[in-house]
């Protein structure tokens, strides 16, 4: 059953006030004094010191609290190419959850330009203003090209989610369904479904997890991405296979199947041709590529997750970003390398051990949670992945060196931030 109806949709996004975001000022402005130093003169003193030592930026602006959500609306949701104005409720959706999950502000930057060079010109431009930039529902390819050179041109945080989001929660399910199933990393054949964004982030993301690349099987819309296919780009050149062959066929005896691409893919018979226990993570949405009734009834055993709320295991972004960027924001991290993604897995997948407070449960319908086959990865909702994902995430900053202001006590953070 549908959550809300369209025109319940519609309403939530026009009234009572239109759009889901407004501008605070957080200081008073009541008086000729507050005036006067909110705006000239006074606020000359701010600039002045960071003239001084640009650093001080962090102490007298803003900046170091705020995010771009940037998009040209390439590829928005499931829409498609709709463009930067269809895409901007997108936009300001992220930074209701960027708010409300994280503390951190959010301007969404909507930008009229398809031309990855151009785009990567603007957007470097802007580094005076943000602390962070989450590139948004930006087209692959190209997604890829500008996440390179924004991230080699900036010293903030430049951070595609539709890539690593994805990568870093489906990985922490990953993590823990080889655990519960006894694989280990190194052994598991991955056949991944998608070379996109997500198919494409995911995979290399499994290769820092352990998973050996050549034991990872591809496909497009095209097929299996074998070496020297025609027309093939550098990043599905990276996981091309030697021999062609059908998806059927790579599935048998496969550890791990990973969709990431459109809906009925998958049947039943090659969900059975799957190794024992199999980790089946069918993440089209809104539909997977086979079933969650579909899946289990094949083959009980299975781990399956998806990206939808109506079943277990959801892989849903908003686990992720909140809590990398928080902690990244919170150490002025120049960036979030691979360490601080690998961490908030981790941090992620440790939690789901936890035992499940039963207002968890309540807010999702269920008696109880536990670890295991249904429960691999911790619910969206849980607000617990504010004090174990966030500061590892931060520690992991620290320990690579990327830190411009360290934390002393990653316990009394751990905690200031439950509070
Ligand atoms: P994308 O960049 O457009 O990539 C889609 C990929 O699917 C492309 O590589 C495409 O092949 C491939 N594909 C299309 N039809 C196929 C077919 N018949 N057989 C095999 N491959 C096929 O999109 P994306 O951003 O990576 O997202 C992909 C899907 O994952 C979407 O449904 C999205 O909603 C979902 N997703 C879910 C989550 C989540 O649940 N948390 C997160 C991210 C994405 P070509 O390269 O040949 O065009
Ligand atoms: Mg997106």
């Amino acid at each position: 059953m549908a959550l809300f109806t369209k025109q319940e949709a519609l309403d939530y996004h026009s009234s009572p006030r239109r759009g889901k975001l407004e501008v605070i000022p957080i200081k008073p402005c009541n008086n000729q004094k507050d005036l006067s130093m909110a705006y000239s003169p006074g606020v000359a003193e701010a600039c002045k010191a960071i003239v001084e030592d640009p650093a001080n930026a962090a102490l007298y602006t803003g900046r170091s609290n705020l995010v771009a959500v940037v998009s040209n609306g390439t590829a928005v949701l499931g829409l498609g190419n709709i463009g930067p104005l269809a895409g901007k409720p997108v936009m300001e959706g992220k930074g209701v959850l960027f708010k409300t999950f994280t503390d951190i502000d959010v301007y969404d930057i909507n930008l009229d330009i398809t031309d990855p060079e151009q785009l990567v010109e603007v957007v470097k431009t802007m580094e005076p203003t943000f602390g962070g930039i989450n590139l948004e529902d930006i087209k692959a390819p190209e997604c890829f090209y500008i996440e390179d050179a924004l991230k080699a041109a900036m010293n903030i945080p430049v951070f595609h989610d539709d890539q690593h989001g994805t990568a870093v929660i489906s990985g922490a399910g990953i993590i823990n369904a080889a655990e519960i199933t006894n694989r280990k990393m190194e052994d598991m054949k991955a056949v991944v479904v998608g070379a996109g964004a997500a198919g494409i982030a995911c995979a290399k993301f499994y290769v820092n997890l352990g998973i050996d690349p050549a034991n990872i099987y591809m496909f497009d819309s095209r097929g299996l991405i074998t070496k020297g296919r025609e027309g093939l780009n550098k990043y599905k050149e990276e996981f091309a296979q030697a021999k062609d062959a059908t998806l059927e066929e790579c599935l048998k005896g496969a550890d791990v199947f990973l969709g990431l691409s459109r809906k009925d893919l998958v049947n039943k018979d090659m969900v059975r041709g799957m190794a024992k226990n199999p980790i089946i993570f069918a993440m089209a949405n809104p539909d997977p590529e086979i079933t969650y009734a579909d899946a289990k009834d094949a083959v009980p055993d299975c781990i399956m997750g998806t990206g939808r709320t109506d079943y277990p295991n959801q892989v849903n972004n908003v686990s992720g970003f909140p809590y990398i960027f928080r902690g990244a924001l919170d150490v002025q991290a120049s960036e979030i390398n691979e360490e601080m993604k690998v961490a908030a897995a981790e941090a992620l997948a440790a939690l789901a051990k936890e035992p499940v407070p039963s207002e968890m449960c309540d807010a999702y319908g269920v008696k109880e949670l536990t670890f295991g086959y249904d429960y691999v990865i911790p619910k969206p909702l849980d607000p617990r992945m504010l004090e174990w994902e966030t500061p590892a995430v931060a520690k992991a900053a620290m320990d690579t060196g990327v830190a411009t202001a360290p934390i002393d006590d990653l316990d009394a953070y751990a905690l200031q931030l439950r509070e």
